[in-house]
C-alpha cells in the first residue's frame, strides 16, 4: 500500500520554483543525478574493500542511462549504496542539504519566484533538478545488505507530496526514472546525452553506460556503450603521461592546434588538496586579441564538472593559460555564488599564480627563444599584472623584456640587466614610450643620457603606457620617463646662461601659445629643441593614443626646452639681441616648434606652411 507524505516546507518552496520557472540551464540535471549516482558507488565502493561477502557479487561499477522513447521516459540507473525507506524520507523529502539552503535564501532576497528563473540553473540542485524536466519522478531504490524484497518506491510529481511504499527490488542500488515534460523530449536522444556526458562527465571515474542498438549481419544486436572517456588526466602521476597525451588534452581545452610551450601539473599537499593542469600557449592564437577576455580554469570537484571558466583561481592577466582544477575538498552541490566565496578557491589562485609565474621565469632562464615568442604574443596580457596584482609585482616585472637604447634592434633587455648595468652616479631607471623602437633610439630625449652613459628602456606597447608608471619602483629604483619633467640628468644649465637667454626665451614664449611655457635645458647635447610633459602628465606618445581610441585628451601643453649649446639657438638669440623686431624672427621660432613636433613623433599642423618655411631658408643661404 502506497503512503502519502508531505514534503517539508522550505522543499515546497523549492519545488514550486523548479516547477515554474523556464531556464536555459536545464540540461545540468543530468551532471547532477550522475554525480549523485556516482557519489553513492564511491560510498558502497569502499564498504566492498572489506565487506566483500555484502556485495552480492555487484561490484561492476556503473551508470547506466536508459531512454525510452515509447514511454517517454530517461531513467538514470547505479549500483551505489542505496537508500533505506527511512533514508529516503530523509534525503528527498527534507531539505537536508546546503545548496538548496543557499538557493532559497538567494531567491528570497531576489524577490517574486517569478523575477528568479535564472537563479535554479545557477544553483546545484541536486536531485530536485530533475523536475526541472520530468513531471513525474519515480525512485525505487535498496540500500546494501538488505534482500530484493527490501526495495522502496518513492514517486513524485514535486507538487507538496510524494508517495512511498515497498517494492521489489532485484539489484542493490538506485533507479531513477523521469518522465519527461512535453518540452523536454530532447533528453531522449542517444546523440543528446551522449554529448551531455561528454561535457558534464568525461573524466568521472565509474562508465556512464548507454545501451545502443546496432545492426550486425541483418540482426539487430545490443551492446553497451560507454559515454564518457574516464580520462582524468589531472589525477594521474606527471611521470606517467606522456607529451602526446598532454597535447591532445590542451588542444580538447584551448583549441590550439599547436601543442602547448609549458605543461603545469602539480597536486597539492597539505591543509587543502587540489590538483592542476594548466598549459602555457606557444605563441598568441589568431582570435586571442578578438575574443571577449575571459579568464580562468576548468572546475571539478572530484571529477565532476562544476564551473567551465571559473574566473577565482585565475586572474585575468594569466588568461592566456588554460586547464583544470580539481579539488575534493569544495562541496559538490553548493551555487556558484557561494563558492566564489570559498576561501579554498583564493588559496588555489595563489598557488596556480605562483606557478604559472615561476614556469615562465624558468622558460626565460632555460629556453629563452622559446620564452621570447611566447613573450611576444602575451607580454602586454602579462604586464597588466602589474597593476592588478600588487603582491607579484616584481615577479612580473622580472619576466618583462625590452629594447632599449643600448641593445641591438629587436634584441631585449630585463630590468635586473638594466640596473646591474647602471653606472654608479645613476640613481633611476630611465624609459621612453612610443610607437617603435627605431624611432625612438633616434630621439633627441635620449642625447642627454647617452652623453652620461645611462641606458634608456624603449617602450613600445600601448598598455605601457599605463603599466610602466603603475610599477613605480623596481628593486627600490624609480622607473621615470625619459621625456618628462626634469628628469634627464638632473644637471643645471650653466651660471649666467639663464640670463643671456632671457630674451629670446620671452619672444619664444609670446610668440608659441601652443606651449605651456620655454626654458632652457641640459637634457639635449645635439638637438636644438624639444618638447617635454610635466611629471605624470600626458607626453605626445600618450596623448596619440588617446586620440586614435577618439578621448578627449584636454589642454595638454608641452614645455619647449631649448639647448643654449646649439647653434642654431645661439643665432636666434644673437639676431633677436640685434632687432627684436626682424620679421624672420617669427618664421625660425614657428620652426624649432614644429622640428620638436617631428622628433617626438607627432605631425606639424600645417605642413605646407612648414615647408615654405623650410624652403625659405634654403634659398637664403643657398642663395
Ligand atoms: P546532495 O547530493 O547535495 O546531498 P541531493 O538533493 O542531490 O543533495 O541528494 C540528497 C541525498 O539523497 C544525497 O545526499 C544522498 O544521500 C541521497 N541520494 C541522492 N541520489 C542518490 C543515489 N543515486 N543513491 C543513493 N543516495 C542518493
Amino acid at each position: 500500500m502506497a503512503e502519502t507524505l508531505e514534503f517539508k516546507a522550505e522543499l515546497k518552496q523549492l519545488l514550486h520554483l523548479i516547477t515554474h520557472s523556464l531556464y536555459s540551464d536545464r540540461e545540468i540535471f543530468l551532471r547532477e543525478l550522475i554525480s549523485n549516482a556516482s557519489d553513492a558507488i564511491n560510498k558502497v565502493r569502499f564498504d566492498s574493500l572489506s565487506n566483500a561477502d555484502k556485495m552480492e557479487g555487484n561490484t561492476d561499477w556503473k551508470i547506466k542511462l536508459t531512454p525510452d522513447a515509447e514511454k517517454n521516459t530517461l531513467t538514470i540507473s547505479d549500483n551505489g549504496v542505496g537508500m533505506s525507506r527511512a533514508e529516503v524520507i530523509e534525503n528527498l523529502g527534507t531539505v537536508a542539504q546546503s545548496g538548496t539552503k543557499a538557493f532559497l535564501e538567494a531567491a528570497k532576497q531576489a524577490g517574486k519566484a517569478a523575477e528568479t528563473p535564472g537563479l535554479i540553473g545557477q544553483f546545484g540542485v541536486g536531485f530536485y533538478s530533475a523536475f526541472m524536466v520530468a513531471d513525474t519522478v519515480t525512485v525505487v531504490t535498496r540500500p546494501l545488505g538488505s534482500t530484493p524484497s527490501d526495495g522502496t518506491r518513492w514517486v513524485s510529481d514535486g507538487q507538496g507530496q510524494y508517495t512511498l511504499e515497498a517494492t521489489e527490488k532485484p539489484g542493490r542500488g538506485t533507479d531513477i526514472t523521469l518522465h519527461l515534460k512535453d518540452d523536454a523530449k530532447e533528453f531522449l536522444e542517444p546523440y543528446h546525452l551522449r554529448s551531455l556526458v561528454r561535457k558534464f562527465s568525461d573524466f568521472l571515474e565509474f562508465p556512464v553506460v548507454m545501451d545502443s542498438e546496432k545492426e550486425v549481419d541483418g540482426k539487430k544486436e545490443v551492446t553497451e556503450e560507454t559515454l564518457n572517456s574516464r580520462k582524468a588526466i589531472w589525477l594521474r602521476k606527471k611521470n606517467e603521461v606522456k607529451p602526446e597525451e598532454y597535447a591532445e588534452f590542451y588542444k580538447s581545452l584551448s583549441h590550439d592546434s599547436d601543442p602547448p610551450a609549458e605543461v603545469i601539473h602539480y597536486a597539492a599537499e597539505g591543509k587543502t588538496e587540489f590538483r592542476v593542469l594548466a598549459f602555457v600557449p606557444e605563441k598568441k592564437p589568431f582570435a586571442f586579441d578578438w575574443q571577449e577576455p575571459v579568464a580562468g580554469l576548468r572546475l571539478y570537484v572530484q571529477r565532476v564538472l562544476i564551473m567551465e571558466q571559473c574566473e577565482q583561481v585565475l586572474p585575468s592577466y594569466l588568461r592566456f593559460v588554460k586547464g583544470v582544477v580539481d579539488s575534493s575538498d569544495l562541496p559538490l552541490n553548493v551555487s556558484r555564488e557561494l563558492l566564489q566565496q570559498n576561501p579554498l578557491l583564493d588559496a588555489i589562485q595563489k598557488s596556480v599564480v605562483k606557478n604559472v609565474l615561476d614556469t615562465l621565469a624558468g622558460m626565460k632562464n632555460i629556453e629563452y627563444d622559446k620564452y621570447l615568442t611566447f613573450y611576444k604574443g602575451f607580454g602586454p596580457t602579462l604586464k597588466e599584472g602589474l597593476s592588478r596584482d600588487w603582491s607579484n609585482r616584481e615577479k612580473i616585472a622580472d619576466l618583462l623584456l625590452f629594447e632599449s637604447a643600448n641593445t641591438e634592434a629587436g634584441k631585449f633587455t630585463t630590468l635586473a640587466d638594466y640596473v646591474a648595468k647602471m653606472p654608479a652616479d645613476q640613481s633611476d631607471i630611465y624609459y621612453l614610450t612610443g610607437e617603435t623602437a627605431e624611432q625612438l633610439r633616434k630621439s633627441p630625449y635620449l642625447e642627454a643620457f647617452r652623453a652620461k652613459g645611462r641606458d634608456v628602456l624603449l617602450l613600445t606597447d600601448p598598455v605601457d603606457e599605463f603599466t610602466l608608471p603603475s610599477l613605480g619602483t623596481y628593486k627600490g629604483k624609480q622607473l621615470k620617463a625619459a621625456d618628462r619633467g626634469d628628469t634627464a640628468t638632473g644637471e643645471e644649465v650653466p651660471a649666467g646662461t639663464k640670463e643671456q637667454f632671457a630674451g629670446v626665451v620671452a619672444y619664444l614664449k609670446e610668440k608659441l601659445p601652443e606651449v605651456a611655457d620655454v626654458r632652457l635645458t641640459t637634457r639635449l647635447t645635439e638637438s636644438a629643441a624639444c618638447l617635454v610633459a610635466d611629471a605624470g602628465a600626458v607626453n605626445a606618445h600618450l596623448e596619440r593614443m588617446m586620440e586614435k581610441m577618439g578621448r578627449d585628451t584636454g589642454a595638454n601643453k608641452r614645455v619647449l626646452e631649448l639647448n643654449p649649446a646649439n647653434a642654431a639657438v645661439v643665432a636666434l638669440r644673437d639676431r633677436h639681441a640685434a632687432n627684436a623686431a626682424d620679421p624672420r624672427l617669427e618664421g625660425y621660432a614657428r620652426l624649432l616648434y614644429e622640428q620638436s613636433l617631428i622628433a617626438e613623433g607627432s605631425s606639424v599642423p600645417d605642413p605646407v606652411a612648414f615647408a615654405k618655411r623650410v624652403n625659405d631658408l634654403i634659398a637664403r643661404d643657398a642663395g
